[in-house]
């Protein structure tokens, strides 16, 4: 339970979440502690963000020394932290050039401009853009724009004019929508918020290959399926279907607020200049030491490699709920991040979950989500499953 202290504090906030009712302490490595030192085994990682988990001691260390020494210069001058950390992303990524942002929804942004620079600098006369059905971008102006959840909009609209939504995975809706003013195309490869919904081979094919015979820009929104949790340093890479633009936050900083967005040097070379974009906070020396920091403890410990040892094993674990529970229909996506469709109320489960120590998150389509730290050992796993095993026979008898 939370006590009234924290609950009455939380009153001056804008109300916009409903939480559940757990307040949340300390955390170390994939177990958190509330104020009252219960503890919860984690498979929502802060919403894909805590792929290291909790404490981290090399992390932790290199913050700390990061904050004794300087927290921000703003990008009028050189740091060196900030092109180690793009260089390391450059370096997983295979991308040209980084621009770093304070969160996911400010890469898509960026990404949105980057894309209309490219076009406009090329006088092409293309500005529109083709997004998803079911995506999430975030929820500014520009990315609620593209986010194919109409409930995200309407209350907002006039929204940003020239978006156009495709049915994702369906290459044929793309290319109905497709003409001389197709400035991009942009899309999750594994849609989260939406209902862990797996681009096929197929369709991330097509869509390059529109890309290609248009002079169409393909961008990919990684924010949360990137950072390892498919089993590939980001999603894209397991299909071998490059972007020209990708956007990327949630696990880079793993809880140090940050976002990049990055091109290719073929598309930076027509698009943002001196002048056409920036951010006060964007990669400063802490946030980029964060960056540096998360890269080099993933390639030192060959985080990738670990999703791939460990996801057959879930994976194994989730098709057992399937087979048991009449309730559990089915199970989607790919990696340590992946989900059960329900057919009694998902609110109902997690809630369930919370009150046995298991932190679970939903998304669209009564989708339970399971987007752990991308540290967890087959132990955990079981644990997970036999939580879920007793939530779910209480709910379902
Ligand atoms: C979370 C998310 C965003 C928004 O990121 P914020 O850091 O919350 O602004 C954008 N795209 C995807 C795919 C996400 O999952």
């Amino acid at each position: 339970m939370v006590n009234e202290k924290i609950q009455e504090a939380d009153q001056n906030l804008v109300h916009v979440y409903n939480r559940f009712p757990v307040a949340l302490d300390h955390g170390e490595g994939v177990y958190l502690y509330d104020t009252e030192g219960k503890q919860y085994l984690d498979f929502a990682a802060g919403i894909a963000v805590c792929g290291l988990g909790y404490n981290n001691r090399e992390l932790n260390q290199a913050l700390k020394d990061q904050i004794e020494k300087l927290c921000h210069t703003s990008n009028l001058y050189y740091h060196e932290k900030c092109g180690q950390a793009a260089e390391a992303l450059n370096r997983i990524s295979g991308m040209d050039r980084v621009f770093f942002t304070n969160s996911g929804t400010e890469a898509n942004e960026g990404a949105l401009k980057a894309a209309r620079k490219y076009a406009y600098t090329k006088q092409s006369g293309r500005y529109e853009f083709i997004a998803m059905e079911d995506s999430f971008h975030g929820r500014s102006f520009g990315a609620v724009s593209v986010t194919g959840h109409k409930e995200y909009r309407t209350p907002f609209e006039p929204v940003l004019p020239g978006v156009k939504f495709a049915e994702f995975n369906n290459l044929d809706s793309v290319k109905a929508l497709v003409n001389d003013k197709t400035c991009a195309i942009m899309l999750e490869p594994l849609q989260g918020e939406g209902g862990m919904n797996l681009a096929t081979q197929e369709f991330m094919e097509g869509v390059r290959r529109i890309c290609d015979e248009n002079d169409i820009l393909m961008i990919c929104d990684e924010v949360q399926c990137g950072m390892g949790r498919t089993g590939s340093m980001f999603a894209w890479q397991g299909f071998g279907v490059k972007p020209d633009i990708m956007t990327m936050a949630k696990a880079i900083g793993n809880g140090i607020p940050v976002g990049a967005f990055a091109m290719t040097e073929q598309v930076a070379q027509y698009s943002l200049q001196p002048g056409d974009h920036g951010a006060t906070y964007g990669g400063n020396p802490l946030a980029c030491t964060a960056v540096k920091t998360v890269i080099e403890i993933y390639e030192k410990e060959d985080i990738v490699g670990h999703v791939n040892r460990i996801a057959p094993y879930l994976t194994a674990r989730l098709d057992e709920l399937v087979n048991e529970f009449d309730c559990v229909t089915g199970r989607k996506g790919k990696g340590l991040m992946q989900g059960l469709v329900l057919s009694v109320p998902v609110g109902e489960v997690i809630q369930s979950a919370i009150e046995n120590g298991l932190l679970v998150i939903s998304a669209q389509g009564n989708v339970l989500r399971m987007v752990p730290p991308l540290i967890i050992e087959e132990k955990h796993v079981d644990e997970m499953t036999e939580k879920l095993r007793h939530v779910l026979s209480l709910i379902s008898s």
